[in-house]
């Protein structure tokens, strides 16, 4: 019996496919304390990833940059006014990211925009802090990065950063800024991948960061402990479309981060498709490893497929919300 499969509570997914060493034929449902123990083990396999990674730079149009190889993708700004980023990435990537902003020009770091309060993204704020940053974010970032945060499908709690690292300012629905000549549009989502989410947009430039409402070539994972839901992400992705032309640079969370109108799309149907499948067969009556066995998915796999949230554990996602 010890190598069945265990029935488990809802939160306690199968870690065991995340870790990129293990493979398919070990997976396994784990106990509680297992999956705990795998959860802090992912969380610390993404910090020691960027703790070595590279910063690989995409310059992008009007003095606009895009940083990628420290948790989500991250934008820079730079000007007259001092750099502008969005998101922080991991704080061991510390020195990395700060040999790619010399790289990028000799102005000081003056502002840090957080997209939503996910560590991957807000990790590095108590240093950008102190670098010069002042932080500005969605109100529930701030709340959520003040206390013990827990992720249910992570089964694992994240603690709250030093008050350096916290948001100096924050609004509810939409905030903008004129830095560097450019126009600055801050937007609130609502509930989408959480509900702290918010889409940075470059006016001028026309260039937009959409945050991890939009995982480009990648299946997206959905936090429900803090509000984000399949149907959020799909609304998120409507209002994606209707913000962006064929012009547009869309900068994505996670997958690869410099992106277009026209795969915007094919991730949104991605996630529509998804989900009337799941749905489907939820509807049914199936139980949720019955539907994960179904393989609703199956028709995105080769492309989704290959990152940390498994077919799987995307189904796993959907059901919960469908
Ligand atoms: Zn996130």
């Amino acid at each position: 019996m010890l190598n069945a499969p265990r029935r488990l509570p809802r939160r306690h997914f199968c870690f065991c496919c995340l870790g990129a060493a293990a493979s398919a034929a070990t997976c396994e449902w784990l106990t509680p304390q297992q999956a705990f123990a795998e959860a802090r083990g992912l969380v610390s396999l993404i910090k020691d990833s960027a703790a070595t990674s590279p910063i690989v730079i995409h310059k992008q149009r009007n003095n606009i940059s895009v940083l990628e190889g420290s948790g989500g993708n991250m934008a820079v700004l730079t000007g007259s006014d001092g750099k502008v980023l969005v998101d922080a990435g991991i704080a061991v990537s510390r020195r990395h990211i700060s040999a790619a902003l010399a790289a990028i020009g000799p102005e000081p770091i003056t502002h840090l925009i957080n997209t939503h309060w996910h560590f991957d993204h807000t990790d590095g704020n108590t240093w950008l802090h102190q670098a010069g940053a002042k932080i500005i974010a969605q109100e529930n970032t701030r709340k959520y990065l003040s206390k013990v945060q827990r992720v249910e499908d992570w089964d694992y709690n994240f603690l709250p950063l030093s008050s350096g690292g916290l948001p100096d300012e924050v609004f509810t629905h939409e905030h903008s800024l004129k830095l560097n000549g450019a126009s600055l549009r801050l937007k609130h989502y609502g509930n989408a991948h959480t509900d702290s989410d918010i889409s940075v947009a470059f006016g001028e430039a026309d260039v937009v960061h959409v945050a991890d409402t939009f995982w480009n070539g990648v299946y997206p994972f959905i936090d429900y402990s803090t509000g984000g839901s399949i149907d959020g992400m799909i609304a998120a992705s409507d209002a994606n479309l209707e913000a962006t032309t064929d012009s547009t640079i869309i900068i994505a969370g996670h997958g690869r981060p410099v992106s277009n109108k026209a795969e915007l799309k094919n991730f949104r149907d991605m996630l529509v498709a998804i989900r009337e499948n799941v749905a489907a067969l939820k509807k049914q009556g199936r139980s949720r490893e019955e539907v994960v066995a179904a393989k609703p998915t199956s028709a995105f796999d080769a492309i989704y497929g290959n990152f940390v949230v498994d077919p799987g554990f995307f189904t796993r996602l959907v059901y919960e919300g469908v």
